[in-house]
């Protein structure tokens, strides 16, 4: 895809600096996956860095690794 992603990411900050530094967090991502917050609200991921709306917390996944859920990682309470 050219984005630049296929190094292993496994940091949500790192996750959420390299998106962002792409320029791309507001993508869709390929999924629209459901994400159970640390904090017990479940909510739809609908771009590639998202907060969660009831606790803040930044969940970040690299767009051409969106389609796994798995690799959607959390990056702390606002981070993003
Ligand atoms: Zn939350």
């Amino acid at each position: 895809m050219g984005c630049g992603c296929h190094h292993d990411l496994h940091d949500g900050k790192a996750i959420v600096d390299h998106v962002k530094r792409k320029g791309k967090e507001n993508e869709k991502p390929l999924v629209e996956h459901q994400i159970s917050c640390q904090c017990g609200t479940v909510f739809t991921f609908e771009k590639v860095v998202m907060n969660c709306p009831e606790c803040g917390m930044t969940y970040a996944v690299t767009p051409c690794s969106s389609d796994n859920i798995e690799n959607i990682k959390p990056a702390g309470i606002r981070y993003a």
